[in-house]
């Protein structure tokens, strides 16, 4: 099969660890008999100092005619004073909107290999955890009306939280379709006990889960849900919720992990074109020292390779790989710990894919 990926490396360290994904997609594409075309477009930093826009129309129109879209990272101090609509923050949002991206799936997996970089103890995660989290994306409260208006204190901001039940019904049918393929269990996080759009989201997700007799589904409280997460993160395995706690609980998730430079995350609409891309920043501090850790964006790669393209052998090959390459004790800087050995950027990508 031939398919069409787009590279949107963008500032920091996004395009040393594009690369590294890369070549890894290019290496299992040998393996399997698959031929991956990548075109690269300029986003963020890079591209408003290219072209005056942080998210120019040709990467946009270059996204939307690809298979799949694989981002690096974007912002750092050199573009941090510009205004609002100018900054490299902005192109985010802008691509997320333009390619229709409802669905954010954020994996929090604690590996054995790590678990010292786990700031839990050792007795809280010694089974280790492997969380999914489903989060709405393009509604809720970060979308709704806002601004200033006179209120009982006097001039007063309000934001507001809507949502439908179609927005509601399509990221619960991706939930319980990911927890069908996991654990078959499926956690609905809300704040039911005071909003109304969280009794219209705990209702919404019951009537979806007629459809899913396999997969056990339980409420949990926004509240308990973020003490739960440190308390006993092995009881969860799918979790849905929307935008808004979403953010703040695929955060806490992602740091009980210890590691941000491990972990992968897609955003995908109602088609197979999804973009991919590492949880974590550009890491201006230690780019182009060829020190950044690559597993986030090879693991992004993996992650396309599952949701976009359907080759679930070849997504499971690359993390296999990671896992072996992390058993083997092989580190870079930011999972190593003092005195350890690391390897370059570079060097783990290699090891990957010798690996493969
Ligand atoms: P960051 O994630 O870039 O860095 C936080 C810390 O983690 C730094 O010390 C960095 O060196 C380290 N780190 C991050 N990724 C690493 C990797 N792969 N390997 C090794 N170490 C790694 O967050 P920040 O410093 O808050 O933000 C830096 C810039 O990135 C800002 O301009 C911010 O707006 C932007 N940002 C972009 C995205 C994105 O593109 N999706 C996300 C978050 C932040």
């Amino acid at each position: 099969m031939k398919y069409n990926i787009a590279l949107l490396p963008g500032d920091g360290i996004g395009p040393e660890i594009v690369d590294g994904a890369v070549r890894v997609l290019k290496k299992v594409g040998e393996k399997y008999g698959h031929e991956f075309d990548f075109k690269t477009y300029l986003i963020g930093g890079v591209a408003y100092d290219a072209t005056g826009d942080p998210l120019p129309k040709e990467t946009v129109d270059g996204a939307l005619a690809s298979d799949s879209v694989l981002l690096g990272a974007v912002g750092g101090p050199k573009w941090d004073s510009l205004p609002g609509d100018k900054r490299p923050e902005k192109a985010l949002l802008g691509i997320r909107s333009a390619l229709g991206l409802f669905t954010n799936l954020r994996p929090a997996k604690l590996y054995p290999a790590l678990s010292d970089a786990c700031p839990l103890k050792e007795s809280t995660v010694k089974n280790g955890f492997d969380i999914m989290i489903v989060r709405e994306l393009t509604g809720g409260i970060y979308f709704g009306d806002r601004g200033y208006r006179e209120g009982k204190y006097g001039t007063e901001a309000y934001d507001t939280e809507c949502y439908s039940p179609m927005e509601i019904e399509r990221i619960a049918r991706v939930a319980f379709e990911c927890a069908k393929k996991r654990g078959k269990k499926l956690a609905s996080i809300d704040k039911a006990n005071v909003l109304e759009t969280s009794r219209l989201w705990r209702k919404t997700v019951h009537e979806i889960a007629q459809e899913y007799p396999d997969v056990s589904v339980c409420d949990v409280l926004v509240d308990n849900a973020a003490m739960q997460l440190v308390r006993n993160p092995a009881q969860f395995d799918v979790i849905v919720t929307s935008n808004m706690f979403g953010d703040i609980l695929s955060d806490e998730a992602s740091q009980i992990t210890g590691s941000i430079g491990m972990l992968p995350s897609a955003s995908l609409n109602e088609t197979t074109l999804g973009m991919y891309e590492p949880i974590h920043g550009s890491a201006p501090d230690i780019a182009g020292k060829n020190i950044a850790n690559p597993i986030a964006t090879i693991l992004s790669a993996a992650m396309m390779l599952r949701y976009s393209f359907n080759l679930t052998e070849e997504a499971d090959c690359i993390e296999k790989a990671v896992d072996a390459v992390l058993n083997d004790g092989l580190r870079t800087s930011d999972i190593a710990k003092p005195g350890e050995n690391t390897l370059s950027t570079s060097e783990m990508t290699e090891a990957v894919i010798e690996r493969l």
